[in-house]
């Protein structure tokens, strides 16, 4: 019987995700298929209770569902239920249980990738939905002395400072009117665009001339981006999202599988599906 994993999301069609998870299927020897299940809001209870069927290892998931799913699965990792956000589920005999990979991938490319140790430091977080959760569950681990959490709506800044943090980092809620003006940028040693802007090529969540030079700025989108082509000229450090994707990726193929991911072969393979590889 082939197996099968997928990614639920909607739109799918830039995903990378099908090449780097089909290159370890077929590395490690297993007969499974990794697919796109673009699917709309009312369809993802359907689209669950297939993934309970025997030949489903279990899925991914993306924008705009990572929340959605959580009510439609069985169980949920104690990170995930903090987070509020599942990107990985795993099928166990019909029951499905949900995870959250995005947020120690996070935290192993800033250290691996970004050599960078986030203990005792102040981070600017553009962002609140479900990456943007994520990143403050991961940074909270290593306590940073501050956190900003930057979205369009207070509410849900606030709301995302919610995710549980350690005792000693800070976390406020800010607007971008009042981000610019507030001193956070020159100050901060961390900035991570946890936003679809930059998605686009011709857009940045920042103005070039407000790029925190000083600091190490980590866009999670995993293409070049405006960002992080701004924050090289402007002397920054910068680190994209691709080590993070395939981090995240490799956790969800190993909660899938029982086997260790070939990050290697995945690395290679999101590197080729880019147009960056050989
Ligand atoms: P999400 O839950 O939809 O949240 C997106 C956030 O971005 C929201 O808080 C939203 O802001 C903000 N936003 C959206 N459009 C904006 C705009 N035009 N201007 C300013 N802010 C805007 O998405 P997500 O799952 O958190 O993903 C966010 C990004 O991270 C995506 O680009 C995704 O591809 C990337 N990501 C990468 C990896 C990786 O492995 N490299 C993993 C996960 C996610 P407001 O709060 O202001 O409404």
């Amino acid at each position: 019987m082939k197996l099968l994993a997928g990614l639920i999301g909607f739109p799918l069609s830039h995903s990378i995700s099908p090449s780097m998870q089909q290159a370890a299927f077929e590395y490690c020897g297993i007969d499974a298929e990794y697919r796109l299940w673009e699917v709309s809001e009312a369809g993802i209870g359907d689209y669950l209770g297939r993934l309970r069927m025997p030949e489903y290892l279990g899925a991914n998931v993306t924008i705009p569902y990572k929340s959605a799913v959580i009510p439609f699965l069985d169980d949920l990792a104690d990170d995930s239920a903090k987070i509020g956000a599942v990107n990985t589920i795993v099928n166990s005999g019909g029951r499905l249980a949900g995870h959250n990979t995005d947020s120690p991938g996070f935290l192993r490319a800033l250290e691996e990738d970004g050599k960078f140790d986030a203990r005792g430091k102040r981070v600017v977080v553009l962002g609140a939905g479900g990456a943007a959760r994520a990143v403050v569950f991961a940074l909270a681990i290593r306590k940073p002395e501050s956190i900003a959490m930057v979205s369009r709506s207070v509410e849900k800044a606030k709301r995302a400072c919610s995710v549980p943090c350690s005792d000693v980092t800070r976390c406020t809620p800010v607007t971008y009117d009042t981000l610019v003006n507030s001193g956070l940028l020159d100050r901060c040693d961390l900035f991570v665009n946890a936003t679809p802007v930059g998605l686009r090529p011709d857009e940045s969540p920042l103005p070039a001339g407000s790029i925190p030079r000083q600091a190490l700025v980590y866009d999670l989108i995993y293409r070049p981006t405006k960002l992080l082509k701004d924050a090289e000229a402007a002397g920054a450090r910068t680190l994209d999202g691709l080590p993070m994707l395939v981090y995240q990726g490799a956790l969800s193929f190993s909660l899938w599988t029982g086997a260790k991911a070939p990050e290697d072969v995945m690395f290679a393979a999101a590197l080729k599906a880019l147009g960056r590889g050989a």
